[in-house]
């Protein structure tokens, strides 16, 4: 089985559901790349920082202890974000701290760090072509815009958000667009990506084609 799988893709494809479930099945450590561009950007927000001055959200970001755990928790100098960075604003915020290099530079370090001699599953938009551009398996996982905006909407409802659904598929392609055109480390298809369209398939049907592509 591969060391490393990594799993890009745009918003609301279903990349860290799938990520957790091969972690589970295989026993591979999850690495949610994302999860830390929304910990960086809600510290940095509540600690005052204008998150278009680039300068200081790196020096704030450099500062940061950010520790992800096996059981999936992230931790920001010790105290335990993971519920707050999964709103739709904590998604807006990481989506402004990850378009500068230096902060995506600090994130590389972070996960390469935890994933040293560990078997990986990382899901995130650079995994593959960036962060390990030497993973053995690397998957691509999209679906249409009005598929991932449905999934989203309805998990902030089960979580108690509200949310209409035309904002979530706005917001949905507007994290789209910033991510194809960051400058630095855009979304795109890593080179030698297995690419995946969930679009109407169910959850077992994508895992089935995963499984495939993890025992190949
Ligand atoms: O995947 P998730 O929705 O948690 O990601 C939040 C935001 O963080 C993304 O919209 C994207 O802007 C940014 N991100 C990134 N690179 C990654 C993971 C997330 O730029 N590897």
């Amino acid at each position: 089985m591969p060391e490393i799988i990594t799993i890009d893709g745009p918003a609301g494809a279903g990349k860290s559901s799938v990520a957790k479930e091969i972690a589970k099945r295989y026993g591979y450590l999850h690495l949610d790349s994302g999860a830390v561009y929304r910990a960086i950007g809600v510290v940095c927000s509540e600690r005052g920082v204008d998150l278009n001055d680039e300068k200081a959200v790196v020096e704030c970001a450099s500062d940061l202890s950010v520790e992800l755990t096996d059981s999936g928790r992230v931790l920001v100098d010790g105290e335990d974000y993971s519920e707050k960075i999964r709103t739709l604003e904590a998604g807006k915020l990481a989506s402004k701290v990850a378009k500068f290099r230096e902060v995506r530079e600090i994130v590389v370090r972070i996960l390469r760090k935890v994933a040293k001699g560990r078997r990986v599953v990382i899901d995130g938009r650079d995994a593959g072509s960036y962060i390990f551009p030497e993973a053995e398996l690397k998957i691509y996982l999209t679906a249409s815009p009005e598929e991932r905006a449905k999934r989203r909407y309805l998990e902030l409802l089960r979580k108690g958000e509200s949310a209409s659904y035309e904002e979530v598929l706005r917001e949905v392609l507007d994290r789209d667009e910033s991510d194809k055109r960051r400058e630095f480390a855009p979304l795109v298809v890593p080179e030698g990506a297995v690419v995946v369209d969930t679009t109407g398939k169910t959850f077992e049907e994508v895992m089935g084609i995963i499984e495939g592509l993890i025992k190949n």
